[in-house]
């Protein structure tokens, strides 16, 4: 029997990307069977790396929440073993962290002089999206290591070329695994990339250049965002090797679902209840919108299916002038249960209800009649 994904990484059902991403590497790193003591190492290596490709990927991920297990069989007959490695690079990372040195796939050239990029995500409310916010992100970066000011070697020393790749820093690597033999064009293993190596490495950063930070970062969220956009924050993200130019952050902005209302762009659609004497009499009932509580007076003879429109009460347009609408749909509930004096009166009532009471008034069609009058 397949094992839970979420159990397996020792997450929450609704766990973010990020802490996917960290859950993974903490096990690969733990698991791994060349590491490992452990003796059921080797499955668990598998296993934790076949449900970090299924929910690291969004859609097999939505796939798997909905039909479990029998739903990522057959679709891309990937079911028993044979894993597709579309984030193999990730496997990587979590041994080689090669993430922290820079993105792959520069051939034989040195390293970029700029700072990989790094993701965050933060959760807002719909009423926190209307207004706009400012918030603070925390995140794990690398930073340059204040010791040896990045530089690696220890205060004093200084750091001589590679021998292995002779200051490229990428050679041709072959990593051997339970699922098989990877060649490809790696981070020199000797200099980890960086061309040099550090024979008096710095104590702190262990001759990286650069240690790992938690920080925080404050985010102006503009108000009308979108769930899903993404706000770049240039010169946040991770340091370069060496001491280049940083990085950039980007936060993926996630806006929680609000039980009062739906959002349709940039309107914003509600229901709201009238018995059926306050849709005949008419009434004047208390509505949440974005604003707060706001009074709305229905007429006399409101019917069921009504669509009140409160002009510019929707979300703000981003970056743009002026706001969505409120759409409010008039639902008419009725009496369920009558007693016997109640539906005797409400009998008498119908008997003299003709059917000009019931005749719709101010329709289109008559409206355009006496237009013309
Ligand atoms: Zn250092
Ligand atoms: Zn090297």
């Amino acid at each position: 029997m397949a094992k839970d994904y979420y159990t397996l990484l020792g997450l929450p059902r609704d766990a973010l990307e990020a802490d996917i991403k960290k859950a993974f590497r903490g096990l690969a790193r733990q698991l791994h069977p060349d590491v490992s003591d452990e003796p059921d190492a080797e499955e668990r290596f598998k296993e934790v790396v076949e449900a970090y490709e299924v929910l690291s990927d969004s859609e097999k991920r939505q796939v798997y929440d909905r039909y479990g297990h029998d739903g990522l069989r057959g679709a891309s007959g990937q079911s028993g073993g044979g894993f597709d490695f579309g984030n193999v690079s990730d496997l990587f990372s979590a041994f080689f962290g090669d993430d922290l040195l820079g993105g792959g796939g520069r051939g034989g050239q040195r390293r970029a002089q700029r700072g990989p990029d790094l993701a965050a995500e933060v959760a807002i409310d719909l009423a926190d999206a209307a207004t706009g916010l400012s918030t603070e992100v925390p995140y794990q970066v690398a930073a340059a290591c204040d010791t040896c000011s990045g530089s690696g070697a220890k205060p004093g020393t200084h750091a001589s070329t590679c021998g292995t790749c002779r200051g490229a820093g990428r050679v041709q690597q072959i990593t051997r695994s339970p699922l098989g033999e990877f060649v490809r064009t790696g981070t020199c293993p000797t200099c980890g990339g960086a061309g040099k190596v550090i024979e008096d490495p710095c104590a702190v950063c262990r001759g990286d250049g650069r240690v790992v930070q938690e920080k925080t970062l404050r985010v102006d969220i503009p108000a009308g965002i979108h769930d899903g956009q993404r706000i770049r924050i240039s010169g946040e993200g991770h340091a370069a090797s060496g001491g280049g130019l940083t990085g950039d952050v980007y936060v993926r902005v996630h806006v929680r679902e609000d039980e009062r209302f739906a959002r349709e762009g940039n309107d914003i659609f509600s229901t709201v209840d009238l018995t059926f004497t306050q849709a005949t009499l008419g009434t004047s009932v208390t509505i949440p919108t974005l604003d707060g509580d706001m009074e709305v007076a229905f007429e006399p003879g409101t019917q069921p299916g009504t669509l009140r429109i409160l002009d510019g009460k929707g979300m703000p347009v981003l970056q743009g002038r002026g706001r969505g609408d409120h759409r409010i749909l008039v639902n008419v509930v009725l009496p369920r249960r009558l007693n016997d004096e109640q539906r005797r009166q409400l009998e008498e009532l119908d008997r003299t209800l003709d059917d000009e009471a019931y005749r719709p008034d101010g329709g289109f069609f008559s409206k355009l009649k006496s237009a013309f009058r």
